[in-house]
């Protein structure tokens, strides 16, 4: 991953076969940093799982794909969950066909590149609730 830092923005080039969610994760632990917003990410994914919340069972609903698709965006923040940071993070991804879908980002494998914009907001001290699947910032 190379990292570029100016001020309170980081830029983050995340390399191809990366585990994009687990080594962002690592970083923003290794760094320290758990409060911050998600400005811009583009890039490839493979391998992803992504999760639409069903609001009457209160779980999610999970999409895996093997198959690389555009990383047209992604959007999210970073909060302190469990006494650690955690990255809530949402894109959407194009197929071969262009289609457009995405969701909840849980797991995804850098294709290519990923290239992230991220601000540290650490005056915010965003902190995640308690709960068992939807723990919102309080
Ligand atoms: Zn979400």
């Amino acid at each position: 991953m190379l990292v570029k830092e100016f001020q309170n923005k980081l830029f983050l080039r995340f390399d191809h076969n990366e585990d994009f969610v687990d080594s962002l994760s690592k970083f923003l632990e290794e760094k320290k940093i758990s409060s911050a917003v998600i400005i811009s990410g583009v890039g490839m994914l493979c391998d992803f799982e992504i999760g639409w919340f069903n609001i009457e069972t209160k779980e999610y609903e999970t999409r895996r794909d093997p198959i690389p698709h555009e990383l047209i965006s992604v959007s999210g923040n970073v909060s302190k969950k469990d006494g650690k940071p955690f990255a809530h993070l949402h894109v959407a991804l194009a197929s071969q066909t262009h289609r457009l879908f995405g969701g909840h980002l849980f797991k995804g494998i850098v294709c290519n590149t990923v290239e992230l914009v991220i601000e540290k907001t650490p005056e915010f001290d965003l902190k995640r609730g308690e709960g068992k699947t939807f723990r919102p910032i309080v």
